[in-house]
């Protein structure tokens, strides 16, 4: 019988599900944790974020917030997120009307896909996506058109964008920076999203997550300030990867009146509201802890350049990300036609798991030979990853 860490598709399981195979990290952490081998493949730090945001919490805890918290989130939470989106970006948000605290992105974004996708409907997003997308809008019934961005830049490519919206298109969805490629869209890519949306009046919904683990001195430009863009763009973030506290489950959803309250129509029926103790937490680290993600980025990016040149001198093609936590490499030159393959070997071989990026493609050649490895982890980690790496056979 399966395990309940490892969600299968029964057949009593609506047909809605049949067609979404279970995330692909709960079922590479469960064979880290099963064979030992060291985890550079789910996407979570091994160190907490600021211990005065701990101390927040606990605070929260012991003063008694501990019942529900208002469905759209506590109002410091709300405030703190609106100076948040006005600080670095210039975005300005009635905290009261314009801002939706969820549990995680993972709930903005399945409540943003639920409240806005009919069956038949069509969203088209950037590919490699993000695994909850494909589900959210396989539990919709909303078809998917992607927009390739192709190794080994990942840029997008503007004319397969027009070509991807048809008169059926009701969403666009956009992730940058991007997980996995670690793309950070430009100034000019984001100009063509934004044409294309007002040509097209669609609503547009932005995965921010990654907005401030950004490295070499790019900025991450939200897509809601482009001319036209803000009286249509769901933008999401959270604090799971800002402030290193990814079981915290905090992420929020913010743009006009009449669409996060759209949003929130469907989030009312999903958790309702959650983490009433950490809110006021995350309100403090949002105004207080900004030094926090600032000194995460340099630390981030110099264990990027750690993982990027061991993978280096291992002789597979790498693609050094410019945000995120993950590096791509391609797997042909050790002779591997398929990279999945190379990723259930791994553990046994090298004692490593990373994801095999195949799961987060249609066009399976493009994802076929490319896997996604983490560096959000101590450098003592990731150089024993590298030492296993380079001790083990890594020939197909
Ligand atoms: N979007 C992207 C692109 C992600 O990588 C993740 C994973 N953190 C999420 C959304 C989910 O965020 P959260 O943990 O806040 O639900
Ligand atoms: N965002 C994380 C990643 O891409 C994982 C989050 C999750 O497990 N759902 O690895």
């Amino acid at each position: 019988m399966a395990s309940t860490t490892t969600p299968t598709r029964s057949p009593r399981a609506a047909r809605r599900l049949q067609a979404i195979p279970p995330t692909i990290f709960t079922e590479m952490s469960a064979l880290a944790v099963r064979t030992g081998a060291l985890n550079l493949g789910q996407g979570f730090p091994d160190v907490d974020g600021p211990a005065a945001v701990v101390e927040k919490a606990v605070e929260a805890l012991r003063a008694g917030r501990n019942q529900y918290a208002p469905g759209p989130g506590v109002p410091e939470l709300r405030r703190a997120i609106a100076a948040h989106q006005a600080r670095p970006y210039g975005i300005d948000l009635d905290p009261e009307r314009e801002v939706l605290v969820t549990a995680g992105a993972t709930e903005a974004i399945a409540a943003a896909i639920l409240a806005l996708v009919d069956p038949g409907d069509e969203v088209v997003l950037l590919e490699p996506f993000y695994d909850s997308y494909t589900a959210c809008i396989e539990m919709a019934g909303g078809v998917r058109r992607p927009v390739t961005l192709r190794a080994p830049d990942f840029r997008v490519d503007v004319d397969a964008l027009r070509a991807a919206v048809t008169e059926r298109t009701k969403l666009l969805l956009v992730n940058t920076p991007h997980n996995p490629t670690g793309a950070v869209l430009t100034r000019d890519e984001l100009e063509a999203i934004a044409t294309v949306a007002v040509e097209h009046d669609l609503v547009v919904v932005t995965d921010e997550v990654y907005e401030h683990l950004v490295y070499d001195g790019r900025t991450h430009v939200p897509l809601c300030t482009f001319p036209g863009m803000a009286e249509r763009t769901i933008s999401i973030s959270s604090a799971g990867k800002t402030f290193s506290f990814t079981g915290w489950k905090v992420g929020w959803a913010t743009g006009p009146n009449e669409l996060v309250s759209t949003v929130m129509s469907a989030k009312q029926w999903l958790t309702f509201t959650n983490a009433a103790p950490l809110q006021p937490a995350i309100a403090h680290a949002l105004d207080h802890e900004h030094h926090f993600y600032e000194e995460l980025a340099a630390e981030l990016q110099g264990k990027r350049d750690v993982l990027c040149e061991g993978l280096s001198a291992l002789d597979v093609d790498v693609h050094v990300p410019e945000a995120t936590y993950f590096v791509t490499t391609d797997v042909r030159r050790y002779g591997w036609s398929d990279a999945t393959e190379f990723c259930f070997a791994l553990p046994e071989r090298a004692g490593v798991v990373a994801i095999p990026s195949q799961v987060f493609y249609d066009d399976a050649e493009e994802g076929r030979h490319k896997v996604r490895w983490a560096f959000c982890k101590e450098t003592a980690t990731i150089e024993e990853g590298l030492r296993r790496l380079q001790a083990a056979d890594l020939h197909a």
